[in-house]
Parts: structure tokens; C-alpha cells; sequence
């Protein structure tokens, strides 16, 4: 079946509709779909200092892509690249190089951050000496508390992810999964239940595009060099989730549409049920927590 719009050569069938689309149909579809995000949900705004974090993979790489073009063209906000660099052999410093590569391109200020400089130890070391302790379970909480803290003294306004559709599903389903309510409250395509100055907002404009229609984004824009996936990423929970809904995806499509467009109904109670919770200051470092010793702290006493 040919592009539905222009009867050309589709390079892809979107997920839900079935509906083919050719390069330029797809990329005009999929920037729409995003720039409609960010209005809705007013995730930019003028003036905005967007900080954005990248790995060098595709989702973040796309993301700065689909940014700098909105700068370009219609919205006047100014860009920063931040990158965190976990020091993980043979993964990170590929995509450092990518990284690097793209925004000397694009002209884009790029900072890098690593674990070794900010934590004392890189994510090997601390790996090494806990061979127990899924590696994940300790770089989400290092690599969030770091790109909050980085973004704050950039003065950012806001810090932007290339988070899509499949990655919120998970997230939602692991929470549930957890019962761990309150996490979900603090999800959504702007981050955050009320607005505190130590927390700079998250904002995720692919929230409703898959990962499937990122990485086709990405490939048409050349911005995969190659295609490696983290050393520790298969003792993740997230790992068992990602192939739990793919194979639940494959049965009954649509399945992570229902699962974000339910949750985006019931955010705003989340958001309700959660919006006087206090946010204190860590005890030790000083960072912003729900607890007296914030998670990293609390970590890094136990390795
Ligand atoms: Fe860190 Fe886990 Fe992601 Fe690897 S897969 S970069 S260990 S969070
Ligand atoms: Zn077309
Ligand atoms: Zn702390």
C-alpha cells in the first residue's frame, strides 16, 4: 500500500491507525504531532532556557533535532545540551562521540556531567563492588538527582527528555506494578505536582509518539550511528516490562495507547491526591526530597 496522502513509497505503518506513510508525510506527521504536545500541554514557553538531556541515542538526539528546529522557526528559546556520562565501558563513550558529533553540527552548547566527577565512583566501579545491586536500581536515582542539579545551574527553565509512548507506558505499568502511586503522580508529558525552584520541570514532547516512530525519525535524519544497548539493561525490571508490553502490543495492538491515554485521565487526580506532600531538603546534601536523607545519599551509605 502506498503513502495514504501522497501515493509515493511508504516508509512506515503507523502502529494504531495501520495508515502508510512516505518520508516527508512522516516527518511533517510526526513534528506535528509533537509541536501539538508542547501546545497543549504548554511545555514551552518564550525565553524558555531548555536544557536537554542526551544520551547520544536516538530518542534524546531526535528530540534536540525536533527543538532546534522549533527554535529556528517559530519559538524563541534558547538551547543547552547536557549529557550525563554514567562510565559504562563500551556503551557510554559511543554515544559520547555521537553526541558530540551532532551538536558541533548544530552549533549547540553541550555540557557533560559524569557519575566519577559528581558521585565519586563511575557505574562500573560501583557495579563491581555490588555485584547484588541492579545496576539500574542505582543509575536512575543518581542519573535524575544529576540532571536536576546540572539543569538548576545552567539556569535552565526547563529540561527536556525524548521520552516516548512505549517508556511511559512502562513507567506507568512498573509503578502500578509497585504500588508506587505517588511516583506515577509526578509522570505526564510536564513533570511535577507543584512548582518548587530547586526542581526544574520535565518536559517530554514524543509523550505520544511510539518508540517505533522515533527511531524511524531518527534513522531518516541519520542520527543513529549505531545501534548498542547498555551492558546492565537486561537485569532491569523496566527490560522484563519493555518485552511484557511488546508481547502484549503484538496480540492486542493498541495496548500502550490505552495504557497512557487511561493514565492521562486520572493524572489530574493523581496530581490532586498528592499536591501538599511536602518537598524537604536533604539532611546531608541539601537536594530536594520527599524524605529527611534524599535516595542518592540513601544509596551511597549502602555502597
Ligand atoms: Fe543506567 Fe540501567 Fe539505563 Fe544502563 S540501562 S544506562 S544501568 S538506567
Ligand atoms: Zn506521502
Ligand atoms: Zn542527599
Amino acid at each position: 500500500m502506498p503513502c495514504k496522502f501522497c501515493k509515493t513509497k511508504p516508509v512506515i505503518t503507523l502502529t494504531n491507525s495501520k495508515i502508510n506513510l512516505c518520508r516527508s508525510c512522516f516527518i511533517r506527521y510526526f513534528e506535528r504531532k509533537a509541536f501539538k504536545t508542547i501546545r497543549q500541554y504548554k511545555l514551552l514557553g518564550k525565553k524558555d532556557h531548555v536544557v536537554v538531556a542526551i544520551s547520544g541515542g536516538k530518542d534524546s538526539l531526535s528530540v534536540l533535532n525536533l527543538l532546534i528546529k522549533l527554535a529556528n522557526k517559530k519559538m524563541d528559546i534558547k538551547i543547552t545540551a547536557l549529557l550525563i556520562d554514567e562510565g559504562i565501558k563500551n556503551y557510554r563513550n559511543k554515544s559520547i562521540e555521537n553526541a558530540k558529533k551532532f551538536c558541533k553540527e548544530k552549533s549547540i552548547k553541550l555540557e557533560i556531567a559524569s557519575y566519577r566527577d559528581n558521585f565519586g565512583k563511575t557505574l562500573d566501579q560501583m557495579k563491581r563492588k555490588n555485584k547484588d545491586t541492579i545496576a539500574c536500581s542505582m543509575c536512575g536515582v543518581f542519573r535524575r538527582s544529576l540532571l536536576n542539579k546540572k539543569a538548576r545551574e545552567l539556569k535552565a527553565t526547563k529540561l527536556a527528555t525524548g521520552h516516548n509512548l512505549d517508556d511511559e507506558a512502562q513507567s506507568i505499568l512498573m509503578n502500578q506494578l509497585r504500588h508506587n502511586i505517588a511516583l506515577s503522580s509526578r509522570l505526564g508529558p510536564i513533570t511535577g505536582v507543584k512548582r518548587d525552584p530547586r526542581f526544574i520541570p520535565r518536559i517530554k514532547p514524543f509523550y505520544f509518539l511510539t518508540e517505533k516512530e522515533v527511531a524511524t525519525y531518527a534513522f531518516l535524519h541519520n542520527l543513529i550511528s549505531d545501534f548498542n544497548e547498555c551492558t546492565y539493561c537486561e537485569e532491569s525490571y523496566r527490560f522484563e516490562i519493555r518485552d511484557l508490553l511488546n508481547n502484549l502490543e503484538q496480540k492486542h495492538p493498541g495496548t500502550k495507547h490505552a495504557i497512557v491515554a487511561s493514565f492521562i485521565d486520572i493524572l489530574p487526580l493523581l496530581k490532586n491526591r498528592f499536591k501538599d506532600d511536602e518537598i524537604k531538603s536533604c539532611k546531608q546534601c541539601g537536594e530536594p526530597c520527599s524524605s529527611e536523607i534524599c535516595n542518592v545519599c540513601q544509596i551511597t551509605q549502602k555502597i
